[in-house]
């Protein structure tokens, strides 16, 4: 599902509402609707990419970009004893919404393993 009907790039479009916490041209972070923690944040790619499977060598500078700003989102939602990053990918994977996001929850101790 892409462009007009992709649940994550209507939010980019601002057709749908959400809490955006941080955006620049490349991505955009907001907060998860059904938040699995204190801090429930999601972190995506304005360019529609349907998940992990579906990057080329092409999406590195990208993906590094959406890395890189975790520690900056962490730091911002005050999240100072650690955070985990998730990327559900497939349905087996849990991926449920299928353009690529990293989670990134925080505010509680993280238990392991993750069901
Ligand atoms: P995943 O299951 O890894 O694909 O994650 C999709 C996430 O998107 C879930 O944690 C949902 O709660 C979240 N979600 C679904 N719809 C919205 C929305 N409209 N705004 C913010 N988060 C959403």
């Amino acid at each position: 599902m892409t462009g007009s009907a992709c649940l994550f790039c209507r939010i980019v479009r601002r057709e749908v509402p959400a809490t955006v916490v941080h955006e620049d041209e490349a991505m955009l972070a907001f907060r998860d609707i059904a938040p699995k923690a204190p801090v429930h944040l999601l972190v995506i790619p304005k360019k529609h990419i349907d998940g992990l499977s579906q990057l080329d060598a092409g999406d590195g500078a990208l993906v590094a970009r959406l890395l890189i700003s975790v520690p900056m989102l962490a730091r911002q939602e005050g999240l100072v004893s650690g955070y985990r990053t998730v990327i559900n990918s497939g349905a087996d994977g849990g991926q449920t919404v299928f353009h690529l996001h990293l989670h990134v929850l925080g505010g509680r101790p993280m238990t392991w393993p993750p069901g």
